[in-house]
């Protein structure tokens, strides 16, 4: 029998939700409810708080819920969810009436038809929007239906959909579902030091109630602190401040005007002179919060903004001041330390990015580790790689968003379209985008966050424009372009009519839960 080392313990350092979401994962796939396989530990203190934002999901969530065993009905319940069906952007371009400017960025995929119906779309320039044009999910949005009914089964719908929640609640539902179902071993203690050995690998952390706990693997999930990646292995933190200007927000939480008040299934996310301010309804409260670039306005004027922005209602309550590190570590597995959660990297939440990739990347990690440690820095290597990439893809993601944006009425939107660097990826795909539509072909790689619908949404909400006028040509088939808008819009009338009110589906399936899939 071989006598070279495999992995027996890891240790997650962190409890907050991307320490349980790792947990989960790692617990998942090396099955640690046998006692036989990898044990692992999550390690949370009691004393520092987790950072308790975090409220918006993509629907890869739901994907990671349904893998790791969790029942939907379950997870609405206990973390005050509810459905997202999109991202509303409002007044991220001037407005030519007295309506603010908005669009949608759905999660359904647009092109629903035998054809590519884009193109069509462009060259016709209808008066509807491009998401109404295209599909329904913008208008069920607006009349703030749900996306399924309580017929459907956990995690299906009539249309594609993530979720807003509670993010203490969703950490402490987290905790259960791994302790419980998933074998993931729970301590509760602070980290007082770290020991390395002479080739710097940590060894062991040691605690203040908890003994000294050793492991093979370590995994920082301390949030902005990065206590083993940063503090401990000393990687250095790369700033990507010049590309993305917000640093700082400011958030509050408050009641609803009313028990019945309609709740939106989908994020508000309103432009301001310095940022913008996010608004999301879960089934108890709402969460809001003004993210903002601290070079362009202060702590006060944030907070005057947000309260100016929510009226009344909030005028008595606390908020919360949360600085922001924006960018990501050089490395995000160093030695035997990998970084996941705030400890790897942040933007600012404008599409939710956060628990998206920290889920991703843990379900990775756990897919890719090998048992044997001497293949770890192979393994780091091709770690390091996918990960900068999708956070460099990510980056790209957020930027365009400011990028299209004609706002000149303060000097942070100025900055934004015309001061800040793009990247070269996305400065040649917008040089082609101009007289080419974008194609699968400019999303390669399976590390893409973001992909060809959610570009299509962004682009053609904010009115970027692709002339085809060369390539008229190629779309002949106007006839069943027309018959398809039409299905559309009969489609989308039907499910208006047929879908419930988001709060009534909400109560359902508080009432009576929903058939497992
Ligand atoms: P934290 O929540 O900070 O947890 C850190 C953990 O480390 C805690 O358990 C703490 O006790 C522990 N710890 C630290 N030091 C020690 C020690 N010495 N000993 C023991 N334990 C220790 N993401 C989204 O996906 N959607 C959003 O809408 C979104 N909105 C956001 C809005 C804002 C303003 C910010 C700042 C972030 C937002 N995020 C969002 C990101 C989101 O907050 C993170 O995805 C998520 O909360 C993960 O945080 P974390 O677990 O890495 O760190």
């Amino acid at each position: 029998m071989s006598n070279k080392a495999v992995l027996k313990q890891i240790l997650i350092v962190g409890g907050g939700t991307a320490g349980w979401l790792t947990a989960c994962h790692l617990a998942k796939h090396l099955q640690s409810q046998n006692p036989a396989n990898v044990q692992v530990t999550l390690l949370e203190s009691a004393d520092i708080p987790t950072i308790g934002v975090g409220e918006g999901t993509v629907p890869a969530i739901k994907e990671s819920l349904a893998y790791l065993g969790i029942s939907e009905t379950d997870f609405i319940r206990e973390c005050d969810a509810t459905f997202k069906q999109s991202i509303k952007f409002i007044n991220w371009r001037k407005s030519n009436t007295a309506e603010p400017h908005f669009y949608h960025h759905v999660f359904d995929y647009p092109e629903q038809a035998e054809i590519a119906l884009t193109p069509y779309y462009l060259l016709q320039k209808p008066t509807s929007s491009y998401v109404n044009t295209l599909g329904w999910q913008g208008a069920i949005c607006d009349a703030h239906l749900g996306p399924k009914t309580i017929r459907h089964a956990e995690f299906a719908g009539e249309t594609n959909y993530a979720y807003h929640l509670d993010a203490a609640k969703f950490a402490a539902f987290l905790t259960k579902h791994a302790t419980e179902k998933l074998g993931v071993v729970h301590r509760i203690a602070n980290v007082t030091a770290v020991q390395q050995a002479s080739d710097g690998s940590i060894t062991s952390v040691v605690t203040d109630v908890a003994g000294t706990l050793t492991a093979d693997l370590f995994v920082d999930c301390t949030g902005f602190r990065a206590l083993l990646i940063g503090e401990t292995l000393k990687v250095p933190f790369i700033s990507k401040q010049d590309q993305l200007l917000a640093d700082a927000a400011v958030a509050m939480q408050l009641p609803y005007d009313n028990a019945e008040a309609s709740i939106p299934s989908y994020t508000k996310a309103t432009a301001q002179s310095a940022g913008w301010i996010w608004d999301i309804g879960l089934t108890s409260r709402r969460g809001c919060g003004y993210v903002y670039s601290s070079q362009y306005c202060t702590a006060e004027e944030a907070e005057k903004t947000l309260r100016a922005y929510l009226g009344p209602a909030a005028a008595k309550l606390a908020c919360r001041h949360i600085p922001m590190q924006v960018g990501y570590r050089q490395s995000f597995w160093q030695k035997n330390c990998v970084a996941i959660g705030l400890s790897q990297g942040f933007v600012e939440p404008l599409e939710a990015t956060g628990l998206l990739v920290y889920d991703a990347t843990a379900r990775y990690l756990a897919e890719m580790l090998p048992l044997a440690p001497e293949l770890w820095s192979e393994a780091a290597k091709a770690f390091d790689q996918h990960v900068h990439y999708a956070w460099d893809r990510v980056i790209d993601f957020i930027r365009l968003h400011y990028l299209l944006s004609d706002r000149d009425d303060s000097p942070f939107w100025l900055a934004n379209r015309f001061e800040l660097p793009v990247s070269e990826v996305l400065q040649h795909k917008l040089n082609r985008w101009r007289y080419q539509l974008p194609n699968r072909y400019d999303f390669p790689s399976k590390f893409e966050i973001f992909n060809l619908d959610n570009y299509l949404y962004v682009l053609y909400g904010m009115g970027f424009s692709t002339d085809l006028i060369a390539r008229t040509g190629l779309y002949q088939q106007q006839e069943t372009a027309e018959h398809a808008f039409a299905t559309i819009a009969r489609h989308t009338a039907q499910l208006c009519r047929e879908l419930p009110a988001h709060r009534q589906l909400l109560a359902q399936i508080k009432q009576y839960g929903l058939q497992k899939c």
